[in-house]
């Protein structure tokens, strides 16, 4: 199939027709093809596929531009492990310009395998013109648009405390923090803060992060927050462990239970304001100059009294709440923490360690000093590295910065203008994610990117560059590559004093490089400009749901602050694939399923199906190469059987007679119409769950409905069958070419083929529907249903024909059965009908006590309970009335949940119910049907023997039987029968060879059968 569209270009074909219509315009949001593809980017590929495919057939011109994401740590992480670097120094020690070069070289590694795994999933889209992140083209556009925001005053460099991975030596931005929280277990240590007045008395605080104490600042506490002044008492007491008795501490009163446990005597309650200002003695000696107010208590508008003592520590480089304490109280911050994570010179024993293997030490060394009052560990979801896995810290910095907040209005009404799927994402996380925007942290110190196009003279005269032509014009030379480290050679002239101007070193953030892709893909403005305007914005994008931080964020930032309007109308978000367990798929569970297998061993239309249908999308998968397995058998197989039936039938039999419709084509017919305006409404709100759905009951009514109750017709070339069948199948194909892009195909060129591909045909448009007919076949079918379910309890086999069906049904539910009469008949193998309105004809309804409705109220009385019930009027209490009954002389109330209510049958006969309606079987089979039903049995074992002899469907035969005399009586007695089923021209009852010996009840069949001479 593969072959036939590339041989007919189908893909292309069917943009190419729907020129000059109205334009669907999808964004494909790069994935990084330095990695395998793995079964969640099928996810997602198959999603972008299936509504593209589907507006092309609704006649829209959808064209689809591939693109890939090119820069980042991702990709510097990478070849930092294949060239066994652990940080940024081994970089510059190999020299930016050869690391890069492998980045560029790394990030395409997997394209090939990315572009045929698209392909074998039948994802189109257009790999030949795909747009690259690291073309200049692409990266200049990019600085057009940080240029735009630039002038806006919006692109801005701050001192700010920022998420910091010390591997990776760089500042995070929000959305990049939260994709990578995770549980950890940190210390918790508890520090005592003598003060220096009363060194008896200690403040306590809490950490759990203790290298911040190394360059501690100051204390907050809460003024408006009541604390105590307790005292230790008993040195056993496990809270105090460790502890000499009569330590005199300082915490938040409400905290005091769970830091200190029940023991502790209070010596005096105070305000929190009533400690404003107390000096204390700070836990290490190294750095002691924090001004005026440092190592005293402060008033903080962050202390919880949630968790630790209320008496919060700070180190004031490290926290957005303390940087701002700091700040606010003139503290000198101090930041000895180097761009690697270690300590710097100014910290004593712990200088050159990295902060997280200090703590150990620093604990110990806390423990020496007697400033430690207790240690353990806490668990904690805290942030990490969502590339390289490291905690992070939170640190001071300069940074270059967005100022998202300043248009956080305006993203708040863009998003308003967006659908989701799901919906709640709206409000939910992506609404709330907005509502706490926070600037964002623009650049990054690292080397594969996307250079800041910021310009700086020693003056400190900052230009931003938009443009390469803008470089020249600034006096600067085109550089040999846009990325570092050729850019940082290029030298400006500044306009203001004329020195010059060199680039501030940053990157920055990759996500910028995506959310560009609107007009970055075109190389707008500079070209294109008219076609990024037609295709703006998009009608529909789709990815994983973690991007409500990622892509979906970034795409609208960067809309809403250069063109003040969302970029996507329509937004689907998919969930998590997990493994059946519902655990994380992950290499080291080895639990991860690899898409090929799947795809060899199911096939991409089965791994589509099970994607687009098993689940709302965006609830997440419990995926194994089985689950998978299941949607082949559940409805790929019956679909293809079908079909296969029709060309089986259709190639041996020329369709010939009257073509006059029957109700059951009418029907189907119908059903069809009705599956084609569900699907049409589902397809419209992006929901290929339950438009799949529908064309998966449709199938089921095709094959085990339509084609089953009407074998006969094919059988006798009934052209009106034949037709009602092959338009069903190429209505269902085309309902389902969007989904299962493969069968279909296959399907529509063998059984229409006027165009090259069923994907260049227009969607169907829904038929006219009988909706009369179809509930009344409905009706037929739950009677069926019932009538079925009677024999199975009866243990009768279909085959054995029964004299007659009772079926209680009243009006309309009578007038539907009446008219579809034969099929029931047919169905339930039954010599007639009769019809009854109410189940009491099947037989006599009979109480039972409820014993759990009535012990409880009756205890040992129930015996003459359940005897004064079996005499009650079951028809008063069928209609819900209550009645009286008088035990021990005493008067109760029984209701209808007192009881149930059991339906015993009339003698010979096995009843089926299901709410009002009932079905019940006359059991009795007297010789004359137990002879038909041995006839029947007989012709089965001669269908078995066809096949066992490997004869084609349409081969006839001359058939001779031996055996059990009483089995030969019934074939002899129901002969015509029994040869036309069987295509024997002739039928013989003596001199078997018994070629074939079959058993029916017991009793021997010898058959033999041969091809009959033409
Ligand atoms: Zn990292
Ligand atoms: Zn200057």
């Amino acid at each position: 199939m593969l072959e036939r569209w590339r041989e007919r270009d189908v893909f292309h074909e069917s943009i190419r027709r729907r020129e000059g219509a109205p334009p669907f315009v999808f964004y494909e949001g790069p994935p990084t093809a330095n990695g395998r593809p793995g079964s969640h980017h099928v996810l997602s590929r198959v999603f972008k596929d299936v509504f593209p495919r589907y507006k092309t057939m609704q006649g829209h011109f959808v064209p689809r531009k591939a693109g890939w994401d090119c820069h980042g740590l991702p990709v510097e992480l990478e070849v930092e492990k294949e060239l066994g670097f652990t940080n940024k120094h081994d970089i510059e020690q190999f020299g930016i310009a050869e690391f890069n070069a492998r980045c560029r070289e790394s990030v395409l590694r997997y394209i090939d395998e990315w572009n045929e795994l698209t392909e074998r999933i039948g994802f189109w889209i257009d790999t030949n013109d795909a747009y690259f992140t690291l073309d200049p083209n692409y990266v200049e556009s990019v600085w057009w648009s940080l240029k735009q925001v630039w002038e806006k005053g919006l692109l801005v460099e701050g001192n700010r405390v920022v998420p910091y991975c010390t591997r990776c030596g760089t500042a995070l931005s929000s959305h990049e923090l939260a994709l990578g929280y995770k549980d950890a277990v940190d210390p918790s240590v508890f520090v005592r803060f003598p003060l220096v007045d009363d060194p008896d008395v200690s403040l306590l605080a809490w950490t759990t992060m203790p290298w911040t104490l190394v360059p501690h600042a100051a204390v907050a506490v809460d003024p408006d927050v009541d604390y105590v002044r307790a005292r230790l008492g008993d040195p056993r007491s496990p809270a105090s462990a460790g502890q000499g008795a009569g330590d005199r501490l300082i915490l938040a009163e409400a905290l005091v239970e769970r830091v200190l446990g029940e023991d502790p005597e209070i010596e005096e309650r105070m305000p929190g304001s009533a400690l404003l200002g107390l000096r204390y003695e700070p836990p290490f000696p190294y750095i002691t100059d924090y001004g005026e107010r440092g190592h005293t208590v402060l008033a903080g508008d962050f202390v919880s009294i949630e968790d630790g003592t209320g008496v919060v520590h700070t180190g004031a480089a490290f926290g957005e709440d303390d940087f701002r304490l700091a700040t606010e109280n003139g503290l000198t911050i101090h930041n000895p923490v180097r761009p690697d994570g270690t300590f710097d010179e100014r910290t004593g024993p712990f200088a050159g360690m990295h902060v997280r293997e200090a703590d150990a030490h620093i604990v110990e060394a806390l423990r020496d000093s007697g400033r430690l009052f207790r240690a353990g560990e806490y668990e904690h979801s805290y942030p990490h590295c969502w590339r390289c896995d490291t905690p992070l810290i939170y640190y001071a910095k300069k940074n270059w910065y967005v100022r998202t907040t300043a248009v956080k209005d305006e993203l708040l009404a863009a998003n308003e203008t967006i659908k989701w799927y799901p919906e709640h994402i709206k409000h939910g996380r992506f609404g709330n994610w907005l509502e706490n925007n926070v600037d964002w942290a623009l650049s990054r110190e690292r080397y594969w990117g996307t250079p800041l196009p910021v310009w700086r003279c020693e003056q400190g005269h900052d230009v931003c560059v938009g443009s390469l032509a803008e470089l020249s014009e600034r006096g600067g030379e085109q550089p040999e590559d846009v990325h570092r480290p050729f850019i940082d050679e290029v030298v400006l002239s500044c306009e203001q004093c004329g020195g010059e101007m060199r680039r501030v070193p940053d990157l920055i953030d990759v996500w910028w490089d995506s959310g560009c892709m609107p007009f970055a893909q075109w190389h707008a403005p500079f070209e294109n400009e008219n076609l990024a305007r037609e295709r703006f914005p998009a009608d529909y994008i789709c990815e994983a749901l973690d991007q409500t931080r990622g892509w979906f964020y970034s795409l609208l930032a960067i809309s809403v602050m250069l063109f003040g309007e969302a970029s996507y109308r329509t937004c689907l978000c998919l969930g998590l694939i997990l493994d059946p367990d519902g655990q994380k798929m992950s290499k080291s569970k080895g639990n991860v399923v690899v898409p090929w297998d799947v795809l060899n061993a199911h096939g991409a239309d089965a791994m589509r199906w099970y994607y687009f249908t098993s689940k709302q999308p965006w609830d997440g998968y419990r995926f194994s190469l089985e689950t998978v397995g299941e949607s082949v058998r559940q409805f790929l197989k019956p679909l293809w059987n079908t079909y296969a039936f029709y060309v089986l039938y259709a190639n041996v039999n020329e369709p010939s007679g009257s073509a006059e419709e029957t109700e059951l084509d009418r029907w189907i017919r119908s059903r069809l119409a009705a599956t084609t305006e569900r699907v049409i409404e589902r397809m419209e709100d992006y929901d290929t769950t339950f438009a799949g759905r529908a064309i998966a009951e449709f199938v089921d009514d095709l094959s085990n409905w339509y084609v089953r109750l009407s074998r006969r017709r094919f059988w006798d070339g009934d052209p009106a069958a034949f037709d009602t069948l092959r338009d069903c199948l190429l209505g269902a194909s085309k309902l389902l070419a969007p989904l299962t892009p493969f069968v279909t195909d296959e399907i529509y060129d063998n059984l229409d083929g006027a165009e090259p591909s069923i994907h260049l045909c227009y969607f169907p448009e829904a038929g006219g529907r009988d909706e009369g007919l179809e509930w009344n076949m409905q009706v037929v079918r739950d009677a069926v249903e019932l009538g079925r379910a009677a024999r199975a309890h009866a243990k009768l086999k279909v085959r054995q024909p029964l004299r007659e069906a009772v079926v209680v049904a009243a009006d309309r539910e009578r007038g539907a059965i009446e008219r579809l009469e034969e099929l029931l008949k047919e169905e339930l193998n039954v010599r007639s009908v009769r019809y009854v309105s109410e189940a009491d004809e099947l037989g006599r309804f009979e109480l039972k006590p409820n014993y759990r409705a009535l012990g409880p109220r009756f205890g040992k009385q129930m015996p003459q309970v359940a005897a004064a019930i079996s005499a009650l009027d079951p028809a008063k209490l069928r209609a819900g009335r209550r009645v009286g009954v008088n035990v021990n002389g005493q008067d109760h109330e029984i209701g209808p949940e007192d009881v149930t209510m059991v339906l015993q049958p009339l003698e010979g006969y096995q009843v089926e119910r299901s709410g009002t309606h009932a079905v019940a079987l006359n059991l009795e089979i007297d010789d004359e049907l137990r002879r038909e039903g041995l006839a029947r049995e007989v012709v089965h074992a001669v269908q078995s023997a066809r096949k066992n002899a490997g004869l084609d469907v349409e081969d006839r035969i001359s058939l001779t039987l031996a055996g059990d005399e009483e089995l030969l009586a019934a074939a002899r007695e129901h002969q015509d029968y029994v040869a036309g089923e069987t295509l024997a021209t002739s039928l013989e009852f003596d001199g078997a060879q018994g070629d074939e010996r079959a058993e029916i009840e017991g009793r021997a069949l010898l058959i033999s059968v041969r091809l009959a001479s033409a």
